[in-house]
């Protein structure tokens, strides 16, 4: 089957993210390129919801590549942190922490806690065709799962070293690449996307 677009940016620059969205992009795009390829900053992530970055994020990439984009926006709710790190999971520990601060400083602010630390990843991915674009595609999914009390597994990115998520013991980190794409927040939000532009 020929690809639906001759040409995707991606506007992400987390290496992690990346590979997880190219190798689930599949036939969708002839060429994947991510932003920074093309000499494009990342757009500041003003916006208070997962929705609104991802949507800032695409309509950036798109009116700075002029021509189509994706964005995802995603991170990951504590429930015994009201929520948090949420849309600031990126940042957590700060604009420069690295994902082993931001688990660091996750588990300390666990400590005492008891468990299951319910948990669960959010990914909110928009498609515009251009910068204006009227009727931007915008798709959600989520993982439900707890955080272990220690870290786990060399695979993934972010938190994935102490998401555990639900129907077994390995955390998202000791899950492959293929594994996860086939059941992660990500994929799910990428998939309901590619069938409301029905592409699958
Ligand atoms: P964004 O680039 O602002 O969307 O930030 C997403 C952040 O959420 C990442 O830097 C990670 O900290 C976290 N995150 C989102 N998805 C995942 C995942 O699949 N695994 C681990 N961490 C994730």
């Amino acid at each position: 089957m020929p690809a639906f677009l001759p040409r995707l940016v991606v506007a992400s620059s987390n290496p992690g993210k990346l590979r997880e969205l190219r190798s689930l992009l599949g036939g969708f795009a002839a060429e994947i390129i991510p932003q920074s390829a093309l000499g494009i900053e990342g757009a500041a992530e003003t916006a208070a919801s997962f929705e609104g970055n991802a949507l800032l994020k695409a309509r950036h990439a798109a009116g700075q590549a002029g021509g189509p984009a994706l964005a995802d926006d995603s991170g990951l709710e504590v429930d015994a942190l009201g929520g948090r790190p949420g849309v600031h999971s990126a940042r957590y520990a700060g604009e420069e922490a690295s994902d082993a601060d931001n688990n660091a400083l996750l588990l300390r602010e666990l400590r005492g806690h008891p468990e299951p630390r319910r948990a669960r990843y959010r990914a909110v991915i928009a498609f515009v065709r251009e910068r204006d674009d009227p009727a931007p595609v915008i798709a959600a999914g989520s993982w439900e799962g707890r955080i272990a009390l220690l870290p786990r597994g060399s695979g993934g990115f972010g938190y994935d070293p102490l998401f555990v998520p639900d129907g077994g013991t390995a955390t998202a980190a000791e899950l492959s690449l293929e594994v996860k794409n086939r059941i992660s927040h990500r994929a799910m939000a990428l998939g309901a996307l590619l069938m409301r532009l029905g592409v699958s």
